[in-house]
């Protein structure tokens, strides 16, 4: 794959979207951040021109055929920065925390008050 996408930033390299693991990451090709300024995935800061350059981000992402699985990714995989999916940090935040409510205790143990109930962490 030699389009350059925001992922990279995250660590993640050419190296580990290769060989057998290669299937994994087919829905990328499909992204429409393909080509996109990968800078613009990860506005610092709290700023008007941080907030506007968020909306922007999720706009390309609102037009992405892999939105939900880019999503389902980031949740997955814990992605604690930038917009991915259509979300920005604190909507994942949110997601996880609505998630780990809804997950019941396995059978036989409790969890340990209203909110407790967990699924592994991811990161
Ligand atoms: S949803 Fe957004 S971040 Fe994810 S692949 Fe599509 S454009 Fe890129």
């Amino acid at each position: 794959m030699t389009a350059r996408l925001h992922i990279d930033q995250t660590g993640t390299t050419d190296e580990s979207r290769t060989g057998s693991g290669a299937d994994a990451w087919d829905w990328l090709r499909d992204a429409a951040c393909v080509g996109a300024d990968p800078e613009l995935f990860f506005p610092v800061g709290d700023s008007d021109p941080a907030a506007e350059q968020t909306e922007r981000a999720k706009a390309v992402c609102h037009s992405c055929p892999v939105e939900s699985r880019c999503l389902e990714w980031a949740l997955d995989t814990g992605r604690t920065s930038g917009v991915w999916g259509g979300t920005d940090e604190e909507e994942r935040r949110r997601l996880r925390r609505n998630e780990r409510r809804r997950v019941p205790a396995p059978r036989g143990r409790q969890a340990s008050g209203p909110g407790r109930a967990r699924r592994p962490r991811t990161h």
